[in-house]
């Protein structure tokens, strides 16, 4: 007796599930078996292409036994390790299982009164694929072996136990998976996955696109032939046994678009790109001329876990008359468009070109520039007729497209910017830039903009306070890279954009101009005053930037801002850099609002009591650090100084 097994805690709970299922399209484990097939073939087609070994009779065969009431579904695709039966049948490695458990509870109890009317098909959506075999089977064996290995293994389950794995013989390569099915009760009738014909009906219905054979031995009525006196006599017939191909073996992709429903799409998306939500879209193309192909696309309607991480895999899947040749092939997308799912198929593409070969390039790239245009005009047909679904596109990623604006040094811009979305003072929702310049005032030429963390915060900014009360609107940054975009694309429509905490704004009336030059002048010793008493700053002004709040720090016209002093510190921080990097800090000012209660206490204090005004201006300009977002260099000096001024 081989070792009995137990099943990861998670998967003995979704067994349990899958055994006692009340779920009433249990038909769904054939499909979802010979998908798993389907795919071991795909796989030792890939294995035959890298080891030149020609894949010949490729195919999966079904054999029902009355007698035995087994089901027997057989590949001779690449077959499973030890190792393999192990991980991809013991466990569950799927994010998607817990939700396709709560979902399928929910669905139990939503459908107490109902008797299953509305069931869905959720086991597909969760790719729990090879589990739905014990909703109709109560022991299941796996025969296999892997092709690069010699010795092949058994796998068996009665799904409750646990399981066994021991060392066994078979001839060639691939799986074999035994199902002995449970016994008819009034519910079901298992005996009926036995029926050839309820097979065949089974298979049209859920795998007539699969693009390998699916066959089984059928009986057939044949007439007799009839010779000599016989020729007068009724025709005789007599029953024939035939491996008969059940599938029409047309893939999704090689249908007329007007036949293929939108289920039928997204149906194959989740089965195929590991994805149980939907796609957020469909794109189905066709292309002749030099290069001829179909594609069949999906942009996800979220970010996979991974998609940060070097485990995921950006490409799509590369066939060539519909067989495929490559999983992740990655030059058919752009960078930037990493996050798109799906296959191309083309005929153009030779199997035995190898893929280093000039020629074969060629047409990658040119299918890569069609698949390029193809995406980037349903983004932008999306961000007008369903902005919704935008909103959540660029949610998951939306930081790609900035980011691509951004490394292509602008090359990119013309196509990006107009798919680009940002915060923005006046409300909530996120605004292109093409929308934004439509609220400006008419003779506003500068599109401003504000940085920080999160709009909120950004829209308590000085800065944004005054520009609000001059009824302009303000764009709100809140990604790092945002800076850069905007610095990249650096006009928009002929606006240019400006940082609304760095230089002068030139938001004023000539008589406002005026009055702030001759108060700064009055004032000069006490500015320079001050300016002395701060060695980190490089001016101190009066300003007409502010409304509410009395001080501010912004940056110098030229060069850069504060936001990116902090990203290249952060950088460097990164890089084990213990000191910032020389040259890497914006120009400090500190700018002071001439109505605020606190310039007429120093404008007192200078001339009675210097040592205050210093006081003042230390605690003035740590908080204007704090307010454009940087650490205090002594919090415990700062603490001191407030304490002191208050006393
Ligand atoms: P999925 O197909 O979504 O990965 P399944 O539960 O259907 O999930 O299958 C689990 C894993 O078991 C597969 O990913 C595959 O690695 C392996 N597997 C299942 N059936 C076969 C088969 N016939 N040949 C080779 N490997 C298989
Ligand atoms: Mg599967």
């Amino acid at each position: 007796m081989a070792e009995q097994k137990q099943f990861q805690a998670e998967s003995e709970r979704l067994l349990d599930l899958m055994v006692n299922s009340i779920y009433t399209h249990k038909e769904i484990f054939l499909r979802e078996l010979i998908s798993n097939a389907s795919d071991a073939l795909d796989k030792y087609h890939l294995y035959a292409l890298e080891h030149q070994i020609a894949p010949s009779d490729l195919a999966i065969t079904i054999e029902p036994d009355l007698d035995k009431r087994t089901l027997t579904i057989r590949d001779n695709g690449i077959g499973m390790s030890e190792q393999e039966l192990e991980e991809n049948l013991g466990t569950i490695a799927k994010s998607g299982s817990l939700a396709f458990k709560e979902q399928l509870k929910k669905q139990k109890e939503d459908n107490k009164d109902q008797e299953n009317q509305n069931e869905v098909d959720i086991i597909g959506q969760f790719g729990v694929g090879f589990y739905s075999a014990f909703m109709v089977a109560k022991e299941v064996t796996v025969l296999t072996r892997r092709v690069d290995e010699e010795q092949a293994y058994q796998w068996h389950s009665d799904g409750k136990a646990g399981y066994t794995i021991e060392p066994t013989d078979y001839e060639g390569h691939g799986t074999t998976i035994i199902l002995t099915l449970k016994d008819d009760d009034e519910n079901e009738k298992y005996s009926e996955y036995l029926n050839t014909w309820q097979i065949q009906d089974l298979i049209k219905k859920y795998s007539d696109y699969i693009r390998y054979p699916i066959q089984m031995e059928v009986e057939r009525q044949q007439p007799i032939e009839q010779v000599g006196e016989q020729k007068d006599e009724p025709v005789q017939y007599e029953t024939i046994k035939e491996l008969k191909t059940l599938n029409s073996m047309v893939p999704l992709w090689k249908r007329p678009k007007s036949e293929i429903t939108q289920e039928e799409f997204d149906q194959y998306y989740q089965s195929h790109f590991n994805d149980f939500t939907k796609p957020l879209s469909t794109i189905f193309f066709n292309v002749e001329g030099n290069v001829s192909f179909n594609a069949l696309l999906y942009i996800p309607s979220k970010r996979p876990e991974n998609f940060y991480s070097r485990y995921y895999k950006p490409g799509l899947q590369l066939f060539s008359r519909s067989v495929m040749i490559e999983n992740n092939c990655e030059s058919l997308l752009p960078d930037y468009l990493r996050f798109v799912k799906g296959l191309v198929d083309s005929q153009d593409l030779s199997l035995n070109i190898s893929r280093e070969m000039l020629q074969h390039d060629h047409q990658l790239k040119l299918i890569r520039s069609r698949i390029e245009k193809k995406v980037l005009a349903e983004l932008k047909s999306m961000k007008e007729k369903d902005p919704e679904s935008y909103a959540k596109f660029w949610n998951a990623f939306g930081l790609d497209l900035k980011f691509e604006v951004y490394n292509s040094y602008g090359a990119s811009k013309d196509k990006l910017q107009d798919l680009l979305m940002f915060h923005y003072s006046e409300s909530d929702d996120l605004i292109s830039l093409k929308d934004f310049v439509a609220l400006l005032p008419e003779d506003r030429k500068e599109i401003f903009y504000a940085s920080g963390n999160d709009e909120t915060d950004i829209s308590k900014l000085p800065i944004v306070t005054k520009l609000k009360s001059k009824n302009i609107p303000v764009l709100l940054l809140t990604d790092e890279i945002d800076e850069f975009v905007l610095r990249t694309i650096d006009q928009y429509d002929e606006h240019h954009f400006v940082n609304a905490a760095q230089g002068d704004l030139n938001l004023d009336s000539e008589e406002e101009k005026q009055l702030l030059k001759e108060q700064n002048d009055e004032n000069k010793d006490l500015l320079e005053f001050m300016k002395e008493s701060l060695p980190q700053v490089s001016e101190v002004r009066l300003s007409s930037r502010l409304v509410d709040d009395p001080v501010m720090l912004v940056a110098g016209e030229e060069g850069m801002s504060f936001e990116m002093e902090k990203l290249f510190n952060r950088m460097a921080q990164q890089d084990n850099q213990e000191q910032p990097i020389p040259g890497m800090q914006a120009k400090r000012i500190l700018e002071i609002n001439p109505n605020a209660k606190v310039w007429a206490v120093l404008r007192t204090n200078f001339t009675s009591d210097k040592d205050k005004v210093k006081a003042i201006s230390q605690v003035l300009y740590d908080q204007a650090c704090l307010i454009a977002g940087f650490n205090l260099e002594d919090p415990i000096g700062f603490s001191r100084r407030v304490a002191d001024l208050l006393g």
